[in-house]
This record gives C-alpha cells, structure tokens and sequence, in this order.
C-alpha cells in the first residue's frame, strides 16, 4: 500500500508563524497514518527536565497525544528503547511527529535524518522565524534537507492579509529586538501579523 507520495523515509517540515495551523497539520497528518495502523511517535519539547505523557493541541482545541522530551537526547534514548515511558520500539516505527521543533538544538537534525535514511516518515512542525522575524535556530537547516516543505500563513490581525510573522507583545507594545527569544515569566501575548504590520522595537 502507498503510504506516502515518497517510496521510502523523509522529511515533512510545517512551518509558518504562530496560528498558522503548523499543529492541526501535524495533527491531521498524524491522525491519518494512525487511522492507516501505523506506528507512530510524537515528541514535543518539555518546559521542565522530565519526561511526560503530554498533548499536541491546536489553538482550536484538536488534540493528539504526544511525549514531552527535555531535549533531543531523550528523544534518542526513547527511541532506542532506553526512556522511561517506552511504549513504541524504534524497529518497524513508521512516522516519528515533532511538534515545536524550533525550540530543540541543532542535533536533532542528525537524529531526523538517519531516522529518514532508515525509512521512517519524520513530520516536524516549527516557527520558522522568531518574533523578530529572523530565522529561528535549527529550522533553516531543516528546511533546506526536508523533502516536502509546507509554509503556511495565518490572518493578520491588524489588516486580515496572510499573516507571515509572530508579533510579540509585551504589556500590549511591540517587543524590542534585544530581548531574550524565549521569554520566561513575562506578561507577553503573540498574534499573527504580516510584513507590513509586524513591529519590533529597536
Ligand atoms: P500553530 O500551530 O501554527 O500555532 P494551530 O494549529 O495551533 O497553529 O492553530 C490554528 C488555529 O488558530 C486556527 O485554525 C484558528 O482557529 C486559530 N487562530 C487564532 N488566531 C488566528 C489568526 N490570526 N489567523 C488564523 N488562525 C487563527
């Protein structure tokens, strides 16, 4: 049966600003290959250190379950069978699904791509640019080996144009350029903006 429209493994990349739909995607491509029987594993990044039993959940509330990782090494000892919530084996695993790649390091784009080599369909979503709109980490060099590369937009909340950008918002003003990529604690707020209407203080 045909599983895919690429005979062996690969590399599917979502990417697009925040409320673009990178999750439902991933969700919906997911959803399909499980309903097809597949063996599939999901991984996110964790906010603390731990392993856990987690969700990948779209703005509009669709939901699939997902283990969240502290970082690529725990991805690699789930895999290779080492984890401590081991439910899938990697021998015979069919899609590997990682939802907010952007936020794990630059190894887990040798982690993808022998998993591709080794025939696996790898579906990472990711913010392919920051709220500075500069390329955010990892994602370029993804982007650039992936077979299939899917840039999806979201609406612009000031002009309803596609939205391209992730405005960051700090007390309601746009963020400065200097600040922290991710912001820890902060009264911060995202929407969609795009070229024209997306604001970073300098
Ligand atoms: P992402 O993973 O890219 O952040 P999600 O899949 O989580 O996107 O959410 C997409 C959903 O966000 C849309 O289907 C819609 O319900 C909602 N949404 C909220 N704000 C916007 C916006 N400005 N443009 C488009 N969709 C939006």
């Amino acid at each position: 049966m045909l599983k895919s429209p690429y005979s062996g493994g690969h590399l599917e990349v979502i990417v697009g600003p925040m409320f673009s739909g990178k999750s439902e995607e991933l969700i919906r491509r997911v959803t399909r290959a499980l309903i097809a029987r597949q063996r599939i594993a999901v991984f996110k990044p964790a906010l603390d250190d731990r392993y856990h039993a987690a969700h990948v959940a779209s703005h509009a509330g669709r939901t699939i379950e997902a283990l969240a990782v502290p970082d690529v090494a725990a991805i690699h000892a789930h895999l290779s069978g080492q984890g401590e919530l081991l439910s899938a084996a990697p021998e015979g695993l069919d899609v590997i699904g990682i939802d907010e790649a952007q936020f794990f390091g630059p190894e887990l784009v040798p982690l993808v791509l022998d998993l591709a080599d080794a025939g696996v369909r790898v579906i990472l979503g990711g913010l392919d640019l920051d709220f500075r709109a500069e390329p955010f980490g990892l994602m370029p060099e993804l982007l650039a080996r992936a077979e299939s590369v899917d840039k999806l937009t979201a609406i612009c909340t000031v002009c309803g144009a596609p939205a391209t950008r992730t405005q960051r918002l700090i007390g309601g003003h746009p963020a400065r350029f200097d600040d922290p990529v991710v912001l820890v604690g902060a009264q911060e707020s995202y929407e969609a903006r795009c070229r024209v209407h997306h604001e970073v203080e300098r």
